[in-house]
Order: C-alpha cells, then structure tokens, then sequence
C-alpha cells in the first residue's frame, strides 16, 4: 500500500498503487480544499518525492 500526505492539511491519503494514489489525492484536493485545478504532473511528482511503502497491518 502507498501512502502521502497531503501538504496542505497533513491528512494521510492512501491507495494500492501510485496511480489509485493520485486519484486520491486528487479528489483529496477537490472537496477538501476546494482545488479545481489539481495538476496531475505536479501530483506525480508529490507521490514520487513523497509517497511510501506501508504495509496492511
Ligand atoms: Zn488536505
């Protein structure tokens, strides 16, 4: 499982792959923080620098 937290509100976002990350993040960004214009590049790069391994406890 992938793991990220979410710079603007620190809330722990997860998903099974990078790519169910992003979707995520993005409806994270959507109806947390009212961002309409997530940038899914600049959300890549996040779960790259960011994003890490945890294990289903
Ligand atoms: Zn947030």
């Amino acid at each position: 499982m992938r793991v990220v937290e979410c710079n603007i509100c620190g809330e722990t976002l997860t998903g099974a792959t990078d790519e169910e990350l992003l979707k995520r993040l993005r409806s994270h960004m959507e109806s947390e923080h009212s961002s309409t214009g997530f940038d899914e590049a600049q959300g890549r790069e996040m779960i790259q620098a960011e994003a890490y391994d945890a294990s289903d406890s």
